[in-house]
């Protein structure tokens, strides 16, 4: 069967921009993405998200940014992959969700059913919207309400009258709060403190903040979001909303799920009809585990002190839009050197003649 010199898992931005580079290059490659069309996760976000919600959405790599209007991010975003990948013609395959990647006669097999694709070098970026994560309370089971991760977030009038549990400090907690308020009862619990942010978010707080997951992920932690240690912005809609005393937030994590709400260790409870779990989510790596590439810490070890996206535990093994490099920007830098970091191996390992 035919051996690739590089496969690429995922067609967010991280993986478009590895693509674009690798293609540059001339790196033989292929593109496996597990969704129907493209987008990646931004296909799937809430409808009433904007591209003025988010934060910036940065250009692709040789392309103009997309357009910062008040249109849904759902749909600009996508329409935007889609016409880079025609243009540029990247060799995306979909929908491939790869299940495991093994190791075969030292080249990688990357198995998605029945389905297997070989290749001498991988670059992982595959992001963390598949891997939504929601703690563990007791009693959750018991709830009778509704309980709902962001992935499941249908929009505010779905809440229209309740009480609504919001639970998380991460800017989706303050958005969902935001738009919720003036709607429906809110009660919010984050055990983080929130970090308000009221100056316009500069590039210095942007590379302090990528530096702190940097840590994490050069001493092979799991890494924490980007995202969730820029500080979180109050626009018009949230400033209402705190107006409203929906930020006013309880700082302790309830002990126990009741059948109607929620109840504190001191044996105070709140009523709630739905809880939203705004908990955030983890890198969607499940499929790498045959490789081992885990530190007994728990995640990823990157080379250059973090900075870099070469895996230490195989330099076949790239990882783009992981920790650092989670966030279009990142995702954008981190897809250049996976690229280069591919090409350095494969001129360092030579395919054997055959
Ligand atoms: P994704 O866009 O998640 O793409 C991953 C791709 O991999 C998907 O197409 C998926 O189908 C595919 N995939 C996953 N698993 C598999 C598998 N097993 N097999 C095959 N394919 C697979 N960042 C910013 O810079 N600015 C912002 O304003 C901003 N706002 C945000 C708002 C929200 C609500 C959220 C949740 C995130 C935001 N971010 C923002 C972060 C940003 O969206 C991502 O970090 C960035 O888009 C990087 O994307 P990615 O390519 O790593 O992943």
């Amino acid at each position: 069967m035919d051996i690739l010199d590089s496969i690429v898992i995922g067609a967010g931005q991280a993986g478009l921009s590895a693509s674009y580079h690798l293609r540059r290059l001339g790196v033989r490659h292929v593109v496996l993405d597990g969704d129907d069309a493209p987008g990646g996760a931004w296909q799937h976000r809430w409808d009433a998200l904007t591209m003025r919600d988010v934060h910036r959405v940065a250009e692709l790599p040789g392309d103009e940014p997309p357009a910062h209007t008040t249109e849904r991010a759902n749909q600009v975003i996508p329409a935007y992959f889609a016409a880079y990948e025609r243009e540029h013609d990247l060799p995306v395959i979909r929908p491939v969700r790869v299940d495991r990647v093994t190791e075969e006669d030292g080249i990688l097999a990357v198995h998605a059913g029945d389905r297997v694709w070989r290749s001498r070098t991988l670059v992982n970026a595959t992001g963390t919207w598949t891997q939504p994560f929601i703690p563990h309370y007791p009693g959750m089971e018991t709830f009778v309400g509704e309980q709902l991760h962001t992935v499941d977030y249908p929009g505010p009038e779905h809440f229209r009258g309740q009480r609504v549990l919001v639970v998380g400090g991460g800017a989706s907690a303050v958005q969902f709060l935001g738009a919720l308020a003036p709607i429906t009862d809110t009660l919010w619990v984050t055990r983080r403190e929130p970090v308000w942010r009221t100056d316009d978010f500069t590039p210095e707080a942007g590379a302090a903040a990528v530096a702190l997951v940097e840590q994490r992920v050069a001493r092979g932690l799991a890494p924490q979001s980007v995202v969730s240690v820029t500080g979180l912005a109050l626009r018009a809609q949230e400033q209402e909303a705190a107006r409203l005393g929906a930020y006013d937030a309880r700082r302790e994590m309830f002990q126990r799920i009741e059948p109607d709400g929620v109840r504190w260790a001191d044996g105070s409870s709140e009523p709630v009809d739905a809880i939203l779990w705004a908990t955030g989510f983890r890198p969607a790596i499940g499929h790498l585990a045959p490789l081992h590439l885990r530190s007994e810490l728990g995640g990823i070890q990157l080379d250059r002190n973090g900075r870099g996206t070469t895996a230490v535990k195989d330099p076949r093994i790239q990882l783009v839009g992981y920790g650092p490099s989670a966030s279009t920007i990142g995702a954008n830098r981190a897809g250049r050197t996976a690229a280069r970091g591919v090409r350095q191996y494969l001129v360092q390992h030579p395919a054997p003649v055959t």
